[in-house]
Formats: structure tokens, C-alpha cells, sequence
């Protein structure tokens, strides 16, 4: 695809409709890539075939249409793009950046020591995971709204794995996969990704690919400080009142709540003339 000066996306996973969480990510990143006449891709994140539905898919397609915020081109769906990235992780495990591992889930601490390094693809015979051999000890980023992010690679990263056990493409090489593939230049999400981000800079600097701007904004939490989402038991956006959603949305984002917007339409025109990185609050919104 023809490399486009801003391309932006969202990027949900079908696990059920959206929430408030969610809008507020789909709104920032819609505003952020319109504000600066960019494109605005739609990806549906289905690459966990057993928790996630078609009808979730549906539903969030819906959702953005009701809130008037309509991408460009098709929808992409992961589903689709599994030989691709299987494809990336034949390049990386033949030019030797990758292993097996036989480690059990339940055992291995969160950030991987690299305890299988030694292990070789025909040396092991058990069901194995596939991680990614770590070499950086350092990865550093400038994130559009918290500024430079740094991660020490052995205590903050470690080995992940980007194929599972169970012969899934893990998320951190599908997303960069795709990232590249639909030529994303600025990604803006939620806070709760920033590790998953550095993660996917080294992925991307090992496949050769070029690593986009990254953004991350605080996340939504519910009153007792976790974030919103299914396992939280956050409730769907009411489609019904979408002018009232997309004003509570933005007043999320610091942004003027366009109180005399008396459409969908009127109110993201302005929201989009309006936008501005700046405003955003750097801490965690409680709805
Ligand atoms: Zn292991």
C-alpha cells in the first residue's frame, strides 16, 4: 500500500461491543488522524478465534457507524491475515531470532530470563511456544503525549513469545504485521499498551519494517481503578444517545464537549478543528 503522510487506525478486538473505554481510543485516534487530514483504518483484532465472535464484530461496526466514525478503505480482519504472519515468523526464526520454548505458562515469570535460549527447532520434541531472543538492552521511544518512554529489555521486557504454544500468532507480531502491512504511520491507544509498544519497536527493527509514531493515552477506569473492559464487566455505549456519548468522550480527552453541536456530524467537524494533543490529562479517567 502507498505510504500516506498520516494513517492512522483503531483496532479493537471482537470480544463484545464497545464500551466508554473504547469509544474514548476509537474518538482520540479518529480526531488525532482527521485533525492532521489523515486516513483512518478500521482492523478487527480476531486473531483469538474462541473468545471472539462475528456478531461482536458486527456489533462494533455498528456502534462506530451510529457515532458517525467512518473509516477509509475495507475492513481488515486478522482472521484473514494468518499466513502473513506466519510468513514473519519463518524470516525471524530463520535468521536465527527466535526459539522454543517448552516452559510451562504457569511457571515462567512474566518477564521471560530466556531460560530456553539454548533450545534449538530440532531439538525439542514437546509442545513449545516461540520467543523472540531479545538482544537490546535497551528500547526507547518518543510517545506523542508521554514524551520519551525507556525500558530496560532484561527487567521490563525479557524474551515474549509471539507464537503460542497452542499455535496461535501471539498479538505483539500480528498488530506489527499489520501495522506495516496497512502502512500505519501513528498509532494512538491506551496507556495499558506502552509495554506492549516497545515490544513491537523491537519486532519491527528485527522484520525490517518502519516503526510508526506511537501515542498512548490514559485509559478509562471504573471507581474501583481498573480499566474498563469485558473482564471488568464494563457496559456497552448506548447507541441510542450518541451525541451525549461523544460529548462525556471528549470531555475524557480534555477536549471542548461541543455542547452546541446539534449532530454527530457537527460535533466531530469541530472536534476535529479542535483537537488538540496538548489537552489530553495525563492521568486515568474514572466513569
Ligand atoms: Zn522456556
Amino acid at each position: 500500500m502507498a505510504r500516506e503522510s498520516y494513517v492512522g487506525r483503531f483496532a479493537p478486538s471482537p470480544t463484545g461491543p464497545l464500551h466508554f473505554g473504547s469509544l474514548v481510543t476509537a474518538l482520540a485516534s479518529y480526531l488525532d488522524a482527521r485533525h492532521n487530514q489523515g486516513v483512518w483504518l478500521l482492523r478487527i483484532e480476531d486473531l483469538d478465534p474462541p473468545r471472539e465472535s462475528r456478531r461482536a464484530s458486527k456489533e462494533i461496526i455498528t456502534q462506530l457507524h451510529s457515532f458517525g466514525l467512518c473509516w477509509d478503505q475495507e475492513v481488515i480482519y486478522q482472521s484473514s491475515r494468518i499466513d502473513s504472519y506466519h510468513d514473519h515468523l519463518k524470516y525471524l526464526s530463520e535468521k536465527g531470532a527466535t526459539y522454543p520454548c517448552t516452559c510451562s505458562r504457569k511457571k515462567t515469570p512474566p518477564i521471560y530470563p530466556g531460560l530456553c535460549r539454548h533450545n534449538t527447532f530440532d531439538s525439542v520434541f514437546n509442545p513449545y511456544s516461540i520467543r523472540l531472543h531479545v538482544d537490546e538492552l535497551q528500547i526507547e521511544f518518543r510517545d506523542l503525549f508521554y514524551g520519551i518512554k525507556s525500558y530496560d529489555s532484561r527487567t521490563e521486557i525479557g524474551d515474549f513469545i509471539i507464537r503460542r504454544k497452542d499455535g496461535l500468532i501471539a498479538y505483539q507480531l500480528a498488530v506489527i504485521a499489520d501495522d506495516a502491512f496497512q502502512g500505519i504511520t501513528h498509532i494512538i491507544r491506551g496507556s495499558d499498551l506502552l509495554d506492549s509498544t516497545a515490544k513491537q519497536i523491537l519486532l519491527a527493527k528485527q522484520l525490517s519494517l518502519v516503526i510508526p509514531s506511537y501515542g498512548h493515552i490514559p485509559v478509562v477506569v471504573n471507581n474501583q481503578g481498573k480499566k474498563l473492559s469485558k473482564q471488568t464487566h464494563a457496559s456497552p455505549i448506548d447507541n441510542s444517545s450518541p451525541l451525549t456519548m461523544l460529548r462525556l468522550a471528549l470531555k475524557a480527552l480534555g477536549q471542548d464537549p461541543q455542547i452546541l453541536a446539534k449532530n454527530t456530524k457537527k460535533l466531530l467537524t469541530n472536534a476535529v478543528n479542535n483537537w488538540e494533543r496538548s489537552l489530553v490529562p495525563m492521568k486515568n479517567y474514572i466513569y
